[in-house]
């Protein structure tokens, strides 16, 4: 495991991003900086070891657990966006009659 960060083949500095695939799930790596963009240069170094079975299942059993929890409360969210976006609807046809009706 390196303890500094690593130059790509450039000899810029890498960047450290974390991989999120089903093969390598939370599995840190380095990365050419420019990394998706012109120039890019093909530099990869696994940070962390690779995860036996049961520890690469357990994690993305957490994670697709972390997703539906998200999703969930995304939903709630915009339950409650709904109902607040109904209300103001509701007020202002109430304010514009009431305004209109003097
Ligand atoms: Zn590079």
């Amino acid at each position: 495991m390196p303890m500094t960060t690593p130059f790509c083949h450039y000899g810029e500095p890498t960047y450290l991003k974390t991989s999120w695939n089903d093969a390598n799930p939370r599995r840190r790596f380095y990365g050419c900086s420019r990394y998706g963009s012109n120039g890019a240069c093909n530099y990869f170094r696994w940070l962390d070891p690779t995860l036996d079975e049961r520890m690469r299942n357990v994690v993305l059993n957490f994670h697709r657990r972390i997703r539906e929890l998200e999703k969930r409360q995304n939903m709630k969210v915009s339950k409650f966006d709904r109902k607040m976006v109904s209300v103001i609807i509701l007020g202002a046809i109430v304010f514009s009659l009431f305004w209109t009706g003097k």
